[in-house]
């Protein structure tokens, strides 16, 4: 596996000011080393993706939109590559690494054909008033560690086929992918137009905070969210906010307890419950709740968790030490208010491996029930009255995703209408499309990523506004 990573900064693939350790969470050794930058690197980085970004916003989107499908080409050529390294830095199985980078290909060809034509709003007695987009300038993308290839090409291609450029930030514990990313972006785009910069979780509020960057395209906890919003007032810089999520699933009467089981528990685990928009939070009816924990003991035993590489592994361990110590300590107070409904064997070894783990028996303000677990465990709460469970999913800071599972479709898509979140699925969990807007209520975000509206947010809108002179009385 490659292990010699350099930074690209200003079209030039460099080595960092220092290097550090990249941990592979599936056995806590480090496995490779990363070069980091510092703020003058930083800098450099800016300066270049600004003097870049006319000339690459004078090309054509047909001419950028080709950039762009050479870039998928590239990594699909090398997709077993980034398998193996998205699975080493971040742990998820190997299986999973590949679903996304094979996402994050098609995403990147699904957007390098989005374009935003002048949109005529009125045309008629001589007055013709136009909208009209523009690149805003240089753009930065903050990533996290648990879906590091894909939420960057959700903000890279957007962001540069739109005719801006970029300087992209991951997450300390995983930016190897993001590193192996750019080494093939080095060979396709002009110098400056895209960039990334390696740090230890200190260069994000200079990239913020920089006065030459008019944007700021941010996934992450709500927490650093805030801290990125805050620093973008002083520029009123653009910002697009992607955070945290305590998604509910509902399901209703009607379905049987077995297919419910097996669609929650899989929007559960998935990741090792590492995604922005897993189930968080399953409320089932209480007539069907002895079943529906039998059903998911059932599964949650039958995980098979170890080293992502290894065939056969369901469940990954968690990306990393912080990570784990913040579950594993959700995992003991929740146990200690409520009832195991079933708990899977981990590895007796080292790596950051959780067992999933079902608990019944909590009361809505419990940490596990209130909070975002981010990993591998689920509480499961009952209801009787289908007015008092759309109450309590929507009693939450929190409105990212969430589910509604019902045999009548169209009774759960009348109480999907009801969840207050960005996204509702109705019986299906996870359908993100690069086509289909996504985005964050409440403290879960702000502004939109994919589809035409996330295109629009590299924008800026002008409206021209136009009446013919011949039109005045003489
Ligand atoms: P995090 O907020 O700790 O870090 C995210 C990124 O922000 C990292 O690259 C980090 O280095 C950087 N950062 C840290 N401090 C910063 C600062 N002051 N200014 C600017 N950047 C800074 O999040 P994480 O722990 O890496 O990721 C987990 C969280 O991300 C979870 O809460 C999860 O729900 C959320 N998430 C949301 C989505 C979504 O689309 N809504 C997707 C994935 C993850």
């Amino acid at each position: 596996m490659k292990t010699d990573f350099k930074l690209l900064v200003a079209g030039e693939l460099v080595d960092g000011v220092s290097r550090f350790d990249v941990i592979n969470p599936a056995t806590e050794e480090a496995f490779a080393q990363c070069p980091r930058a510092d703020e003058a690197m930083l800098d450099r980085a800016v300066a270049a993706a600004k003097a870049a970004q006319p000339a690459w916003a004078a090309l054509s989107a047909d001419e950028r939109g080709a950039c762009l499908h050479r870039l998928a080409d590239a990594m699909e050529a090398r997709i077993e590559d980034f398998g193996r390294l998205l699975t080493a830095e971040q742990g998820k199985p190997l299986d999973q690494a590949m679903y996304e980078i094979g996402g994050s290909i098609y995403t990147i060809r699904a957007i390098a054909g989005m374009r935003l034509p002048d949109q005529t709003m009125r045309d008629e007695g001589g007055n013709t008033i136009i909208e009209h987009r523009t690149p805003l300038g240089v753009c930065a993308a903050i990533t996290p560690w648990n879906f590091p290839v894909i939420l960057l090409v959700g903000k890279m291609a957007p962001c540069l086929i739109t005719g801006n450029t970029m300087v992209a930030k991951p997450a300390p514990t995983t930016p190897l992918t993001t590193l192996l990313l750019a080494e093939l972006a080095a060979d396709i785009f002009p110098a400056g137009v895209f960039n990334v910069v390696c740090d230890q979780n200190e260069l994000g509020p200079r990239l913020t905070g920089h006065p030459d960057i008019a944007k700021v395209s941010f996934t992450g906890s709500t927490a650093t969210g805030k801290k990125v919003m805050a620093s973008a007032a002083e520029g009123v810089k653009r910002v697009t906010l992607e955070l945290g999520g305590n998604d509910a699933a509902i399901v209703l009467d009607d379905v049987p307890a077995r297919i419910a089981a097996e669609k929650v528990y899989n929007g559960a685990m998935a990741n090792a419950g590492q995604i922005c928009v897993a189930i968080k939070r399953a409320y089932v009816p209480s007539a069907m709740y002895d079943e529906f924990c039998a059903e998911i003991a059932k599964l949650t035993q039958a995980a098979v968790v170890d080293d992502g590489s290894k065939q056969g592994a369901t469940v990954g361990p968690v990306q990393n030490k912080m990570q784990y110590d913040k579950v594993k300590a959700l995992i003991a107070d929740a146990k200690a208010r409520g009832t195991l409904i079933a708990e899977a064997s981990a590895p007796d070894k080292p790596g950051y491996y959780i067992a999933p783990t079902v608990i019944g028996g909590l009361s809505d303000d419990a940490p596990l029930v209130a909070e975002e677990q981010f990993g591998p465990v689920l509480p499961v709460l009952t209801y009787d009255d289908i007015e008092d469970v759309i109450r309590r999913a929507n009693d939450s800071p929190f409105g990212l995703g969430g589910t509604v599972w019902g045999m009548d479709q169209l009774r759960a898509m009348d109480v999907a209408r009801r969840i207050d979140s960005g996204t509702v699925w109705v019986n299906q969990h996870l359908a993100i499309d690069p086509n289909i807007p996504f985005r964050g209520s409440k403290q879960s975000g702000l502004g939109s990523e994919h589809g035409l509206a996330g295109l629009m947010e590299y924008t800026q809108a002008h409206i021209i506004n136009a009446v013919s002179l011949e039109a005045e009385p003489a």
